[in-house]
């Protein structure tokens, strides 16, 4: 199951909802930084193939550290960063790249060592707030965290969307809704510079739409087989859930700031 997921995601821009615009709103909120926008340190936990790893290196003129546990992830990024660079001699984007195949429960960097540090749709695996808590270590003083979090948009879901709720407290129950998520950024410490929702369009451009041709290749490739059936109805049922219930749930962005 886990091998035809992989085929399914791999070669794909993204691993998750978002795109550069949501990316570049997200950093505009940041300001004051002492090394921003000069040559900011960054840290971008659980990068995947690193779409916004390029955005964020183009973007600052800094030097970006991407981590993520999967290999195939890194080695995908350092490509595109290479045919970046082929491109645009003048970028030397690939040069301000470092990846790190690393475990985001334990990051092998000093304390204090980051002026900003950026998750995009993996902060969930250590859990919001856990998350939050342990990558603020690494945080220079006076520096941020920008992450993108699904989040429930509305009140009351697990009363009014009963059958939306249980899906996913069974999936992935790190969600709640927007406002208590800005409480758990404050009473860590941090002052919230911004928040807001990733636009429709970064789920369906953005992420499903690159999904969808991973899934035709899977048909193709594995006529017939059962486990590959099934985990294409995974993944539909995923993209269909966000469709029928897009005005109750989303990622949200949130930046913060370490005082
Ligand atoms: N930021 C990327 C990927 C998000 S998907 C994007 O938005 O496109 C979540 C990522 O977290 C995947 O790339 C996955 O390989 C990575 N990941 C999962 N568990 C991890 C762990 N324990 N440590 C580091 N990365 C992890």
């Amino acid at each position: 199951m886990m091998r035809l997921f992989m085929e399914i995601h791999s070669g794909n821009p993204r691993e998750g909802p978002g795109d550069d615009e949501s990316t570049l709103r997200a950093l505009r909120m940041i300001t004051g930084l002492p090394e921003f926008p000069s040559h900011p340190d960054i840290l971008d936990v659980g990068c995947g193939p690193g779409m916004q790893t390029l955005a964020l290196v183009r973007a600052t003129g800094g030097m970006v550290t991407a981590v993520d546990i999967f290999p195939q992830f890194l080695e995908q990024l350092e490509h595109s960063a290479t045919e970046l660079d082929q491109n645009d001699p003048t970028g030397r984007v690939g040069g301000r790249i470092r990846t790190v195949r690393a475990s985001m429960f334990e990051l092998p960097f000093e304390p204090e060592s980051f002026d900003l540090i950026w998750s995009e749709g993996a902060v969930y695996i250590m859990g919001f707030e856990n998350g939050l808590r342990e990558w603020g270590k690494f945080l220079r003083k006076g520096g941020a965290i920008a992450v993108s979090q699904i989040s429930w948009l509305r009140e009351n879901v697990d009363v009014e969307q009963k059958e939306l709720y249980d899906w996913w407290m069974e999936h992935c129950s790190d969600i709640r809704q927007v406002g208590e998520n800005l409480q758990i950024i404050e009473s860590l410490g941090y002052e919230v510079l911004g928040h807001f929702t990733l636009p429709e369009s970064a789920w369906e451009d953005g992420y499903y739409a690159s999904l969808v041709q991973g899934i035709e290749r899977v048909r193709k490739d594995h006529p017939g087989e059962k486990k590959a059936e099934e985990v294409i109805r995974m993944e539909r049922e995923e993209q269909e859930l966000y469709r029928t219930y897009s005005d109750w749930y989303g990622y949200e962005f949130y930046v913060m700031r370490k005082p």
